[in-house]
């Protein structure tokens, strides 16, 4: 089966994908009329066009879209006269068991439950599966916002497309950051090395009540893998500091290079803060303590946060 040429990036993705998933859809044949002779997984041998290729179309005399129900008369199989190797292999691996029912309508199962399909049972089956890392509650807390998060993600990966990374792909003439001018883009210099970026998120952590010298992004994931396993407002507000900050400035450092408007730091500072802002102001039933009344004053968040209703 083609894959449509008007189809979207992500169609296409899909249907890479189902090659992985179809030995796990079994096709139940009742009457026949809705399974595809070749193509579907009905046989104990799998799809057959997958095994056998054009010639088995070919050898048996039926077209790519011929449905089970061609070969089935009365109850029974009705196997072509003439028979060769591979009809004949076919032919012996058809269990007993294997039976149409004219009675019955042709039916779809998933065999990784029995039950209908799901999205998680197929993603269980095709992920890697790799040891659960110790900082992911550091980045998928619960009160997240994924479009911070999901860049948190990638650059504690490593994944971003960085310049130092551009350049050994041949993409970028330099690998020099945008942001200060004046050293290597990588991930470990944009987070938060860079002095641009350290003014930034140091002064926010300081209105959180910490206070650092150097500030990396890999160091201070692993002291709050430690340390910030709360979901209290001062555990939230450390964590949401460190996502929203390494948003805006790997948005800030795309705008330089693709856009060329630069804002300086206390401008790129007072974006993040009012993007906090703005997502704690939705917080209800805060605990009412003197520690987060002094926070929320600090932040310029309403007292509305401490409401039970
Ligand atoms: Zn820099």
């Amino acid at each position: 089966m083609c894959t449509p040429p008007s189809s979207s990036w992500t169609i296409k993705k899909i249907f890479k994908l189902r090659n992985l998933v179809q030995p796990w859809i079994k096709s139940v044949v009742g009457n026949g009329l809705e399974t595809f002779l070749w193509l579907d997984n009905w046989h104990p041998l799998g799809p057959l066009f997958s095994r056998y290729g054009e010639r088995v179309v070919f050898n048996l005399g039926r077209s790519l879209s011929s449905k089970v129900a061609s070969i089935i008369n009365n109850d029974s199989w009705n196997w072509p006269r003439r028979r060769n190797a591979v009809t004949k292999e076919i032919i012996e691996n058809t269990p007993t068991a294997l039976v149409p029912h004219s009675g019955q309508s042709d039916s779809v199962i998933w065999l990784l439950n029995g039950q209908g399909f799901s999205i998680k049972s197929a993603w269980d089956k095709i992920r890697e599966v790799r040891p659960v890392v110790a900082w992911w509650k550091v980045v998928w807390f619960k009160a997240h916002i994924p479009r911070w998060a999901i860049i948190q993600w990638l650059a504690v990966l490593g994944r971003l497309a960085t310049k130092d990374r551009l350049q050994k792909w041949g993409v970028v003439p330099n690998d020099v950051c945008v942001l200060c001018d004046a050293a290597t883009e990588s991930h470990l210099h944009l987070f938060f090395l860079c002095p641009y970026s350290s003014y930034i998120v140091g002064q926010l952590l300081r209105i959180c009540g910490y206070r650092r010298g150097l500030i990396r992004l890999d160091h201070e994931i692993g002291w709050a893998s430690q340390h910030m396993t709360g979901n209290g407002l001062q555990q939230s507000l450390y964590k949401m500091v460190l996502a929203a900050s390494l948003y805006h400035i790997w948005l800030e450092r795309n705008n330089r290079v693709f856009q060329g408007f630069p804002r300086d730091a206390l401008a790129l500072m007072s974006v993040v803060k009012l993007d906090i802002r703005s997502c704690l102001s939705l917080w209800r039933r805060v605990k009412r303590s003197s520690k987060n009344q002094r926070l929320c004053a600090l932040w310029n968040i309403s007292q509305a946060v401490f409401s039970t209703v």
